[in-house]
Protein backbone atom coordinates (compact mmCIF):
# COMPACT_ATOMS: atom_id res chain seq x y z
CA UNK A 1 0.00 0.00 0.00
CA UNK A 2 1.32 3.07 -1.23
CA UNK A 3 -0.13 6.87 0.61
CA UNK A 4 -1.59 8.50 -2.22
CA UNK A 5 -0.37 11.93 -2.73
CA UNK A 6 -3.11 15.24 -3.31
CA UNK A 7 -3.88 15.13 -6.71
CA UNK A 8 -3.99 10.98 -6.93
CA UNK A 9 -6.44 11.32 -3.99
CA UNK A 10 -8.33 13.72 -5.25
CA UNK A 11 -8.77 11.73 -8.34
CA UNK A 12 -10.04 8.66 -6.35
CA UNK A 13 -12.29 10.48 -4.82
CA UNK A 14 -13.69 11.59 -8.50
CA UNK A 15 -13.93 8.08 -9.33
CA UNK A 16 -15.68 6.82 -6.37
CA UNK A 17 -18.62 9.67 -6.77
CA UNK A 18 -18.74 10.12 -10.93
CA UNK A 19 -21.77 8.37 -12.33
CA UNK A 20 -22.38 7.97 -16.14
CA UNK A 21 -24.89 10.91 -17.51
CA UNK A 22 -24.01 13.06 -14.72
CA UNK A 23 -23.78 16.88 -14.66
CA UNK A 24 -20.64 17.98 -13.18
CA UNK A 25 -18.64 21.04 -12.91
CA UNK A 26 -14.74 21.81 -13.15
CA UNK A 27 -14.07 25.31 -10.92
CA UNK A 28 -11.23 26.24 -12.20
CA UNK A 29 -10.61 24.46 -15.64
CA UNK A 30 -6.67 26.37 -15.52
CA UNK A 31 -4.73 23.96 -18.04
CA UNK A 32 -7.52 21.84 -18.42
CA UNK A 33 -5.82 18.49 -16.59
CA UNK A 34 -9.05 17.98 -14.41
CA UNK A 35 -11.90 19.02 -17.29
CA UNK A 36 -9.98 16.47 -19.46
CA UNK A 37 -10.05 13.83 -16.63
CA UNK A 38 -13.57 14.04 -15.77
CA UNK A 39 -14.67 13.92 -19.74
CA UNK A 40 -12.30 10.60 -19.62
CA UNK A 41 -15.03 9.28 -17.01
CA UNK A 42 -17.80 10.51 -18.13
CA UNK A 43 -16.97 9.01 -21.05
CA UNK A 44 -18.98 10.68 -24.02
CA UNK A 45 -22.33 10.77 -21.55
CA UNK A 46 -23.39 13.56 -18.88
CA UNK A 47 -22.00 17.65 -19.14
CA UNK A 48 -19.27 19.26 -17.68
CA UNK A 49 -19.07 22.86 -17.33
CA UNK A 50 -15.78 24.31 -17.22
CA UNK A 51 -15.49 27.33 -15.50
CA UNK A 52 -12.08 30.05 -15.52
CA UNK A 53 -11.93 33.94 -15.60
CA UNK A 54 -8.71 33.28 -17.96
CA UNK A 55 -9.22 33.57 -21.63
CA UNK A 56 -6.01 32.07 -22.04
CA UNK A 57 -7.08 29.33 -19.36
CA UNK A 58 -10.27 28.26 -21.29
CA UNK A 59 -8.17 27.82 -24.61
CA UNK A 60 -5.61 25.77 -23.27
CA UNK A 61 -8.88 23.22 -21.70
CA UNK A 62 -10.51 23.70 -25.39
CA UNK A 63 -7.27 22.19 -26.63
CA UNK A 64 -6.80 19.76 -24.39
CA UNK A 65 -10.47 18.32 -24.31
CA UNK A 66 -11.19 19.00 -28.52
CA UNK A 67 -11.95 15.25 -28.78
CA UNK A 68 -15.04 15.51 -26.49
CA UNK A 69 -18.34 17.52 -27.46
CA UNK A 70 -20.32 17.31 -24.09
CA UNK A 71 -18.37 20.34 -22.11
CA UNK A 72 -19.34 23.29 -21.68
CA UNK A 73 -16.66 26.36 -21.18
CA UNK A 74 -17.33 29.74 -19.48
CA UNK A 75 -14.98 32.04 -19.14
CA UNK A 76 -16.77 33.56 -15.82
CA UNK A 77 -15.90 33.37 -12.56
CA UNK A 78 -17.57 30.47 -11.03
CA UNK A 79 -19.74 32.39 -8.36
CA UNK A 80 -21.68 33.12 -11.24
CA UNK A 81 -22.37 29.11 -11.81
CA UNK A 82 -26.31 29.14 -11.62
CA UNK A 83 -26.42 31.47 -14.86
CA UNK A 84 -25.41 28.55 -16.46
CA UNK A 85 -26.65 25.57 -14.53
CA UNK A 86 -29.17 24.64 -12.81
CA UNK A 87 -29.55 20.54 -13.14
CA UNK A 88 -28.28 18.47 -10.41
CA UNK A 89 -24.76 18.30 -9.61
CA UNK A 90 -22.98 15.09 -8.96
CA UNK A 91 -19.67 16.44 -8.67
CA UNK A 92 -17.73 19.77 -8.94
CA UNK A 93 -13.85 19.86 -8.32
CA UNK A 94 -11.96 23.02 -7.18
CA UNK A 95 -8.10 23.64 -7.55
CA UNK A 96 -7.61 26.90 -5.89
CA UNK A 97 -4.31 29.53 -6.22
CA UNK A 98 -2.94 30.60 -9.36
CA UNK A 99 -2.77 28.69 -12.79
CA UNK A 100 0.60 26.77 -12.49
CA UNK A 101 3.36 28.77 -15.46
CA UNK A 102 0.81 31.32 -15.53
CA UNK A 103 0.14 34.44 -14.26
CA UNK A 104 0.29 34.10 -10.34
CA UNK A 105 -1.02 37.40 -9.56
CA UNK A 106 -4.56 36.30 -10.86
CA UNK A 107 -5.50 33.71 -7.85
CA UNK A 108 -9.04 32.13 -6.29
CA UNK A 109 -10.04 34.84 -3.73
CA UNK A 110 -12.16 33.67 -0.15
CA UNK A 111 -15.46 35.54 -0.86
CA UNK A 112 -15.82 34.12 -4.37
CA UNK A 113 -14.78 30.61 -3.83
CA UNK A 114 -17.30 30.54 -0.77
CA UNK A 115 -20.24 32.44 -2.84
CA UNK A 116 -19.24 29.61 -5.64
CA UNK A 117 -19.31 26.62 -3.22
CA UNK A 118 -22.64 27.73 -1.47
CA UNK A 119 -24.39 28.21 -4.48
CA UNK A 120 -22.81 24.81 -6.29
CA UNK A 121 -24.17 22.98 -3.19
CA UNK A 122 -27.80 24.52 -3.54
CA UNK A 123 -28.05 22.43 -6.53
CA UNK A 124 -25.70 19.83 -5.35
CA UNK A 125 -27.27 15.95 -6.00
CA UNK A 126 -27.89 14.18 -2.30
CA UNK A 127 -24.35 12.10 -2.08
CA UNK A 128 -23.24 14.28 -4.57
CA UNK A 129 -19.57 16.15 -3.43
CA UNK A 130 -17.62 19.04 -4.10
CA UNK A 131 -13.49 18.70 -4.07
CA UNK A 132 -11.67 21.40 -2.74
CA UNK A 133 -7.95 21.35 -3.52
CA UNK A 134 -6.59 23.69 -1.21
CA UNK A 135 -2.85 25.78 -1.90
CA UNK A 136 -1.39 27.43 1.49
CA UNK A 137 2.32 27.85 -0.05
CA UNK A 138 1.62 31.14 -1.33
CA UNK A 139 0.35 34.29 0.73
CA UNK A 140 -2.88 34.82 -0.74
CA UNK A 141 -3.23 30.97 -0.67
CA UNK A 142 -2.51 31.28 3.10
CA UNK A 143 -5.61 33.68 4.21
CA UNK A 144 -7.92 31.37 1.38
CA UNK A 145 -7.21 28.54 3.46
CA UNK A 146 -7.95 30.26 6.68
CA UNK A 147 -11.19 31.65 5.71
CA UNK A 148 -12.57 28.61 3.87
CA UNK A 149 -11.38 26.57 6.35
CA UNK A 150 -12.96 28.74 9.09
CA UNK A 151 -16.25 28.47 6.19
CA UNK A 152 -16.32 24.58 6.58
CA UNK A 153 -16.06 23.80 10.08
CA UNK A 154 -18.87 26.08 10.47
CA UNK A 155 -21.24 24.14 7.97
CA UNK A 156 -24.20 22.44 9.58
CA UNK A 157 -23.33 18.56 9.85
CA UNK A 158 -26.89 17.84 9.07
CA UNK A 159 -26.78 18.99 5.50
CA UNK A 160 -23.05 17.79 4.76
CA UNK A 161 -19.79 15.22 5.45
CA UNK A 162 -17.03 17.42 5.24
CA UNK A 163 -13.01 15.80 5.66
CA UNK A 164 -9.66 16.84 5.05
CA UNK A 165 -6.88 14.86 3.54
CA UNK A 166 -3.70 16.17 4.52
CA UNK A 167 0.13 14.86 4.94
CA UNK A 168 0.67 16.39 8.65
CA UNK A 169 4.96 15.85 8.25
CA UNK A 170 5.29 17.55 5.10
CA UNK A 171 7.19 21.12 5.16
CA UNK A 172 6.40 24.42 3.82
CA UNK A 173 1.98 24.60 3.78
CA UNK A 174 1.68 21.69 1.14
CA UNK A 175 -1.67 21.48 -0.30
CA UNK A 176 -4.73 19.44 1.07
CA UNK A 177 -7.65 18.29 0.30
CA UNK A 178 -11.29 18.84 2.24
CA UNK A 179 -13.97 17.79 0.23
CA UNK A 180 -18.46 17.82 0.90
CA UNK A 181 -20.62 15.27 0.58
CA UNK A 182 -23.98 16.27 0.56
CA UNK A 183 -26.67 14.46 3.12
N1 LIG B 1 -7.25 22.58 -12.46
C1 LIG B 1 -6.36 23.40 -13.24
C2 LIG B 1 -5.52 22.52 -14.16
O1 LIG B 1 -5.79 21.34 -14.28
O2 LIG B 1 -4.62 23.05 -14.80
C3 LIG B 1 -5.53 24.34 -12.41
C4 LIG B 1 -6.32 25.46 -11.80
S1 LIG B 1 -5.34 26.80 -11.16
C5 LIG B 1 -4.69 26.13 -9.68
C6 LIG B 1 -6.56 27.96 -10.61
C7 LIG B 1 -7.37 28.62 -11.70
O3 LIG B 1 -8.45 29.31 -11.10
C8 LIG B 1 -6.62 29.66 -12.54
O4 LIG B 1 -6.60 29.26 -13.88
C9 LIG B 1 -7.44 30.94 -12.33
O5 LIG B 1 -7.54 31.72 -13.51
C10 LIG B 1 -8.78 30.39 -11.95
N2 LIG B 1 -9.66 31.32 -11.21
C11 LIG B 1 -9.34 32.31 -10.34
N3 LIG B 1 -10.46 32.91 -9.87
C12 LIG B 1 -11.52 32.26 -10.47
C13 LIG B 1 -12.93 32.42 -10.40
N4 LIG B 1 -13.49 33.33 -9.62
N5 LIG B 1 -13.69 31.59 -11.15
C14 LIG B 1 -13.14 30.64 -11.95
N6 LIG B 1 -11.81 30.46 -12.05
C15 LIG B 1 -11.01 31.26 -11.32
Amino acid sequence: MKALGILPFARKLIDTYIEQGATVIDATCGNGNDTLYLAQQLQGTGVIHAFDIQQSAINNTKDKTAAFNNIEYHLDGHQNVLDYVDSPVRLSIFNLGYLPKGDKSIVTLPQTTIQAIERIFSILEKEGIIILVIYPGHAEGQIEKEVVLNYLQQFNQEDAHIFKYEFINQKNNPPFICAIEKR
